[in-house]
């Protein structure tokens, strides 16, 4: 083997090798019981991130242990690439606004935008070594795709779960169009709270308020029912300062009477609050924002005007009629839509929903039935049914997504809806054939198209388009950020469509954060500026096995800071895996495994510390730790095996004329064994170089082809006494190691006594060790104090 190893040719030979090969080709009349994953389909958003590596990593890694378990992995992979993330790249890329271009003008450049990426996509994940079967792969805006999703609409129409309504709704006036409760982030923003006259018989009731440009929308005033400073006010009628018209003031413990003066304004709308009182209170809707961000034309005052200049205007008309009480700084917390960073509006209009809100009981019990690693995160989930206040807004007044299979008809209004066969359908472009209930037959397209997540949370479904029944899928793996999203929409579309829950298994993985001025941490997708950190340069300077390793060093779901400083303990794992592997190699080549010989003591404790840790790390794996099962391989690996197994029989290895023939020959049969199954418990993180020495070495005396076709040994029991054994050997060279250190005397350097003091059971053994020890050690003579 060669000194050094060249990873950039040898990962790119490995990739070539396993395509050839079709080493992870799905074949579902394979043996062993199918453990199928639902790995996220990237958004197609811009170009992959580091955090993409880190997260998308780990999922890899159980892939390969899944298959070594003997179980028939079906492990394939999508590209999400429709919808608001999408239009917004290909907004950005080519410098256009999308409602500048005629519609199919700018879904082709979207379609031909998002191709360049997914081909880009494609070849990163290939070159981090995914062992994806790239057949099984699914886009989410595809027609084949895109009727499955219009099929499972249909079917929630049917079972009343997917309905339409006018209301208010969280509207972005920046993308100008309606979100979801899942879209908003929330922020502390520097504000104002001004207080002002309302005037109730003469009297004034002060309210204070962050947003009096809605003072025009307001349609009645709130005090909280037990607060006794305001009961008299509630049924009377107070009328509004500039605009001089009567509201009424009603009672509702929603308000909070220590905040502000205890006299809350419902504008229509100022927040969800004000959403939720004009259903309750069934209140008048009084139109002040539209849908592009402005104040409507005919608001007195302030017609025509964007919300901060209306905010302004008045001010200084309250200031300058003496109706500004005083204005107070605050901070408070505001809704921002998470794509553009605009504060969000609700705006009244006709949209499609799914119920979530009257089955929220169902989706907490159904947490219950996952297993979700680590066990914490189900907390988030919870945390985010029990917070639900909207259904599920699922239409998007967009442009590049999945179309609404549905017209309404012209003369009742009423919607219809595509036959099956029709589908996948576009109604802008496809008329409806039928006949509304009410005798009409003209009928107008619905425009908008499906939230993306509709498409995405069904992503169980894609996956079994081919026919195979995979529900509940064996597991699913994604990072903490789309829980609300995510894990939440497919729970909800699994227990709608097929009654049950989407997987068995949940694994979440951590961020990946950068360091910000001023040693705040951001998330790494969000921070600007790191193109140093782009993973593609990183695999061609690093190599993808580096990256792998390092990927798999935190504990599942916990966040982590990354620099390419970092990268240096794999390399330095890289280097030792190779060198050991040649040392041992250059040992095996006249190995005759055809007999097994007789293992001498020390050679037993390596085999049984191998299956001892194989063991430990497979269960750890079985709970998807990886980073902790490599912790446990690496410390098998650095100490026991190459600090001090392979010092112990060197020279058993190049001097058989002393130390026996035989002798060297159990050292051989336990280096080889103990390096395959080293081998193979690394393969799963560094899949090329650990195939690289199977094929130069130990394909040409085992039957499988590819290390990764090879199985997770599953011991039956492992040998306690030996274990304990070889700690005490451990112990003997620690205690040399130390003598000749604190003496400064060179490893190298003879003693003339070494003593040993061990117990009676282990004397035998250290007896047929002694030449080892000898060697290892330098020590003239040995003196045995038996306990
Ligand atoms: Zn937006
Ligand atoms: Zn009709």
């Amino acid at each position: 083997m060669e000194k050094h190893y060249d990873f950039a040719q040898i990962e790119r030979q490995m990739q070539e090798f396993w395509e050839r090969e079709q080493i992870y080709r799905f074949d579902q009349e394979a043996d062993g019981e199918i453990y199928s994953i639902d790995t996220p389909p990237p958004t197609v958003s811009g170009s992959l991130h580091i955090g993409h590596l880190f997260s998308y990593t780990q999922g890899e890694i159980i892939a390969r242990f899944r298959r070594m378990q003997g179980y028939n992995v079906m492990y394939p992979f999508g590209f999400d690439d429709n919808g608001l993330p999408t239009e917004r790249l290909v907004e950005r890329e080519e410098g256009i606004r999308a409602n500048t271009l005629s519609r199919s003008a700018f879904i082709s450049k979207c379609r031909n935008i998002t191709e360049k990426y997914e081909s880009e996509f494609r070849t990163f994940w290939k070159s981090l070594g995914f062992s994806v079967d790239w057949s099984l792969e699914y886009k989410t805006i595809s027609p084949e795709v895109r009727k499955i999703s219009q099929e499972l609409f249909l079917e929630l129409v049917k079972t009343g779960k997917a309905y339409t309504k006018e209301s208010p709704v969280l509207w972005c006036v920046e993308c100008q169009t309606s979100i979801a409760q899942a879209e908003l982030e929330t922020d502390d923003v520097e504000s104002a709270f001004h207080y002002l006259p309302f005037f109730v018989e003469g009297e004034s009731l002060e309210v204070a308020t962050t947003r009096p440009e809605l003072l025009y929308g307001c349609v009645c005033l709130f005090v909280n029912p037990a607060d006794e400073r305001y009961r008299h006010y509630v049924g009377k009628t107070a009328a509004v300062p500039l605009y001089d018209y009567e509201i009424p003031v009603l009672a509702d413990d929603k308000v909070s009477i220590d905040k502000g003066t205890g006299v809350v304004m419902c504008a229509t709308f100022g927040d969800s609050t004000d959403a939720e009182w004009f259903e309750k209170y069934k209140l008048p809707y009084r139109s002040i924002i539209l849908p592009n961000g402005n104040i409507a034309g005919d608001v007195p005052l302030i017609g025509g005007l964007g919300v901060h200049a209306a905010r302004q205007e008045i001010i200084r008309l309250l200031a300058e009629r003496g109706l500004l009480i005083k204005s107070e700084k605050i901070t408070h917390t505001i809704g921002k839509h998470e794509r553009c960073g605009r504060p969000i509006e609700i705006i009244p209009s006709r949209q499609w929903y799914i119920d979530i809100l009257s089955e929220q009981e169902r989706f907490l019990k159904a947490a219950d039935e996952i297993n979700w690693y680590p066990a914490n995160m189900k907390n988030r989930y919870i945390a985010w049914v029990e917070n639900l206040k909207w259904d599920w807004c699922i239409s998007r007044q967009r442009f590049s997504g999945v179309p609404f299979p549905v017209w309404y008809c012209r003369n009742c209004g009423k919607p219809v809806f595509a036959e099956p066969e029709q589908l996948p359908v576009n109604p802008l472009e496809s008329k409806y054939d039928g006949t509304c209930g009410c005798g009409g037959t003209d009928f107008l397209p619905e425009s908008a198209v499906f939230d993306t997540w509709v498409t995405s949370s069904v992503t169980p479904q894609i996956n079994e388009r081919h026919g195979l029944k995979l529900a509940p899928m064996s597991m699913r793996t994604h990072a903490h950020e789309i829980i609300r999203t995510w894990t939440f929409y497919t729970i909800v579309r699994s227990l709608y469509h097929t009654g049950s829950i989407p997987w068995k298994d949940l694994m979440i993985c951590g961020f990946i954060l950068a360091k910000k001025d001023g040693n705040q941490k951001e998330k790494i997708s969000k921070s600007k500026n790191n193109s140093a950190l782009d993973p593609k340069y990183l695999i061609v300077a690093h190599s993808a096995d580096v990256l792998r390793y390092w990927s798999a060093g935190a504990r599942l779901g916990t966040d982590t800071f990354f620099s390419p400083d970092d990268l240096g303990i794999s390399k330095r794992f890289i280097t030792k895996l190779w060198n050991a592997s040649r040392f041992a190699i250059s040992h095996l080549q006249d190995i005759d495994l055809s007999r097994k010989p007789e293992l001498l003591p020390i050679d037993r404790w390596m085999t049984e510390r191998v299956k001892e840790t194989v063991t430990t790390a497979g269960n750890l794996l079985g709970e998807y730790e990886i980073g902790s099962a490599r912790h446990v391989i690496d410390e098998f690996f650095w100490k026991d095996f190459c600090d001090n197994y392979i010092e112990i029989i060197k020279e058993r290895l190049y001097n058989p004329g002393i130390h026996g023939i035989e002798e060297r020959r159990s050292g051989q049969y336990a280096l080889y064994d103990t390096l395959l199954e080293i081998l193979k418990m690394y393969s799963i993180y560094v899949p090329h170089i650990t195939e690289f020495i199977y094929q130069k070495f130990f394909r040409q005396h085992e039957q499988v082809i590819s290390i990764h076709l090879t199985h997770w040994m599953n011991p039956s029991s492992v040998d306690t006494k030996l274990i304990h054994f070889g700690e005490k050997v451990k112990d003997v060279i620690f205690e040399m190691r130390k003598y000749k250190s604190e003496r400064n005397l060179s490893m190298r350097s003879e003693l003339e006594m070494l003593e040993i003091h061990t117990e009676k059971q282990y004397e035998n053994w250290f007896r047929q060790t002694e030449k080892d020890i000898q060697a290892c050690t330098k020590a003239k003579s040995i003196k045995y104090f038996i306990k």
